[in-house]
């Protein structure tokens, strides 16, 4: 690793020391559920419909046979809840019939499961099972674009490829989560907190926003 990669690695840990999923499940198949239902909506938002959701559907053999307007009932205070619906259903049929009911712990096996992608399955592979990836949402895309880890057009797929390649794998699971922290606490969208951020030297963001600043006056 390079000393900007060690620095980074060293100043997250000191801004999250303790960081973990912020969604609420007792096992891998709610934690499936749960992250396949965080797609686009807030982990807060998720937390509210999971309990009653988790209570009427233990497990995947009753939410293979759920009434779908019943879901949708369930989980309509979040973002897609159509789609979602009809996706924890086909999930859960598929773990019926070809994994005994159980989440497979292979993310290939798992990205085969409706409404199941890249993201979701590293997710899951990582909470339940260990294993090592750094899962590329927005503020994952954001943050290593800023900081130079990634190009402007580069799709998840590659940005992910790229920080696996850069960090060492016992840091993946941790970095993952203490960047998207960092993405929601400090490097916003819009008005990120660069003033409080120690980064700002390596940031391209905060470079050309200096830059333009400094054009303007
Ligand atoms: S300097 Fe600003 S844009 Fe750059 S990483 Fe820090 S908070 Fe984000």
């Amino acid at each position: 690793m390079k000393k900007n990669d060690i620095e980074l690695l060293e100043y997250l840990d000191r801004l999250f020391p303790e960081p973990g999923c912020a969604l609420n499940f007792r096992n891998p198949f709610e934690c499936l559920c749960a992250v396949m239902l965080s797609a686009q909506t807030t982990d807060a938002s998720v937390n509210r419909v999971t309990p009653a959701l988790f209570e009427a559907y233990p497990d995947a053999f009753a939410l293979s046979e759920a009434n779908i307007q019943d879901v949708e009932n369930i989980i309509r205070s979040i973002g897609l809840y159509h789609a979602k619906a009809k996706n924890l259903l086909g999930l859960s049929k598929a773990l019926v019939e070809e994994y005994g009911g159980e989440v497979p712990m292979d993310k290939e096996k798992m990205r085969k499961l409706p409404g199941v992608g890249v993201k979701t399955s590293n997710v899951v592979g990582a909470i339940c099972f260990g294993i090592p990836a750094i899962a590329v949402d927005t503020h994952v895309a954001r943050v290593s674009k800023r900081l130079g880890y990634a190009k402007e057009e580069d799709e998840p797929e590659t940005i992910e490829a790229k920080l696996e390649k850069t960090f060492p794998k016992e840091t993946h699971i941790r970095l993952h989560y203490q960047i998207i922290l960092f993405g929601r606490n400090v490097c916003h969208a819009r008005g990120p907190e660069c003033a409080q951020c120690a980064l700002t030297e390596r940031c391209r963001y905060f470079k050309k926003s200096s830059s333009r600043i400094g054009k303007k006056s």
